[in-house]
């Protein structure tokens, strides 16, 4: 391993080597659980904390067998990962995606730990994920494939112990087969509760009002509050995004009304840029109906370099891990780095950016709309309720915005940058769990 420059690495490399663990400064879990530890280094917690953290609890893997329509067949490897529970059932979504590796789905699970006691929701954290494109499945074959994977998940998720959720690549009719397939594996006496298994399920079948755009409304609600504090007025403001998906294009369509202006989007087909702005609304149904920004008629087509350097307020990253890596970095121009995808941003351009004068406003903050209305469904199921969709946001804007006056209070008292702040806040609020708790035996 390369000497450590900087003190995440060198408090990662401190506990890999102590838990004779390897890993490459450029990868994700290093990364990540390099600034986790970098918080908790900032706060008196005992050393056994940072050792609990610092692995998940449980890694799954599952390999399902399924026949595809023409008659073939396929194994499709799965994976949960269960990274802790001290808060309460393990909580995270399940992602499709071709290119999924263990690494990925473990540092998500550390950050849904995160993310979930930043917001004080009762839950720990977990990840899922299936290695496929589910753009390549017929309907008929992902319900299958669907099923066959919570069939081999079996009792390692549960309303009380373990709850799923969409992610990239699944949604609320991916929900409605996995509480289906498990509802039909429960004891008669907890079938009504059964359907808590998952969350992100569709309204007529528990899902909540406001779970869709949950992602999108929490990150607006963020934005509302801290952005007056940086000097900058929503009403004014231009952004871009990465991902054009369910967080992206609710940000967008969120923030417009709002009076901010798009003005540039990259997914996988390409990247679009009208400097006088680009019609949130026209553009999420044109994404529906072709599957990507690319060929968008009111706005021209750009080039990769274009579209990282096209100056704006906001940047907003929202589709997989590590789209803002260093040469990237060094050519964005933009006031704040608003993180809606999970881990967007490599450390490496993290400290360019900061040291040119950006925001960067962390993902466990601004991204905790989604788990949150997750929690709402949860509660609503468990107590046979149904709130309804002002209900649903008034109580998501007062998680998300003391969420985020925690972390400045907690960057002004540590003095340090608020992903580091975001951490900090979740770390201490999980010790004292841990101080009442005792860890077993
Ligand atoms: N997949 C979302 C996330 O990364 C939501 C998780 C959930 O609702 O449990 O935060």
């Amino acid at each position: 391993m390369q000497d450590c420059t900087t003190p995440a690495c060198r408090s990662a490399r401190s506990i890999f080597l102590e838990l004779q663990e390897c890993y490459e400064e450029d990868n994700l879990y290093f990364q990540t659980i390099g600034s986790v530890l970098e918080a908790a280094d900032k706060l008196a917690v005992p050393h056994r904390l940072k050792l609990i953290l610092s692995q998940p609890k449980n890694e799954i893997m599952v390999h399902c067998p399924v026949q595809m329509d023409d008659g073939s067949w396929q194994l499709f490897k799965g994976y949960r990962v269960q990274h802790n529970n001290v808060l309460g059932p393990y909580k995270g979504g399940i992602r499709y995606h071709h290119e999924v590796k263990l690494d990925e789905v473990k540092t998500l699970s550390l950050l849904m730990t995160m993310k979930c006691a930043l917001a004080r929701l009762p839950f720990g954290g977990a990840k899922g994920a299936l290695k496929v494109d589910p753009r390549t499945l017929s309907a008929d074959e992902l319900m299958r494939v669907t099923r066959r994977m919570t069939a081999a998940l079996g009792t390692n998720i549960g309303p009380d112990y373990d709850i799923p959720a969409p992610d990239v690549g699944t949604d609320a009719r991916v929900m409605a087969w996995m509480a289906d397939t498990y509802i039909n594996f429960a004891e008669s006496s907890s079938k009504v509760t059964a359907r808590g298994v998952v969350t992100g399920k569709p309204l007529r079948f528990g899902g909540s009002a406001g779970r869709e755009k949950a992602t999108g409304q929490g990150l607006v609600y963020v934005l509302e509050t801290l952005l007056p504090g940086m000097g900058l007025q929503i009403d004014q403001l231009s952004f871009s995004l990465i991902g054009y998906g369910n967080v992206g294009s609710w940000t967008a369509r969120l923030l417009q009304p709002l009076g901010a202006t798009l003005r540039t989007v990259m997914d996988h087909t390409g990247a679009i840029h009208n400097p006088k702005g680009i019609d949130a609304e026209t553009l999420a149904e044109y994404v529906t109906q072709t599957g990507g920004v690319a060929g968008y008629p009111h706005a021209e087509a750009i080039d990769r370099e274009t579209f990282y350097a096209t100056e704006v307020d906001l940047f907003i990253p929202a589709a997989l891990e590590q789209m803002v890596d260093l040469p990237e970095a060094r050519t964005m121009r933009c006031k704040v780095l608003v993180e809606a995808a999970n881990a967007p941003t490599t450390p490496k351009a993290e400290r360019h950016l900061l040291e040119k004068g950006v925001e960067v406003l962390p993902a466990i903050l601004c991204n905790a709309g989604g788990v949150t209305v997750s929690y709402f469904e949860w509660k609503q199921n468990r107590q046979s309720e149904t709130w309804d969709p002002d209900e649903v946001d008034a109580r998501l804007r007062t998680i998300m915005s003391r969420s985020a006056e925690r972390v400045l209070q907690t960057a002004e008292r540590l003095d340090c940058n608020l992903r580091i702040a975001s951490y900090a806040a979740a770390i201490e609020h999980i010790n004292h769990v841990y101080e009442v708790r005792g860890v077993f035996p």
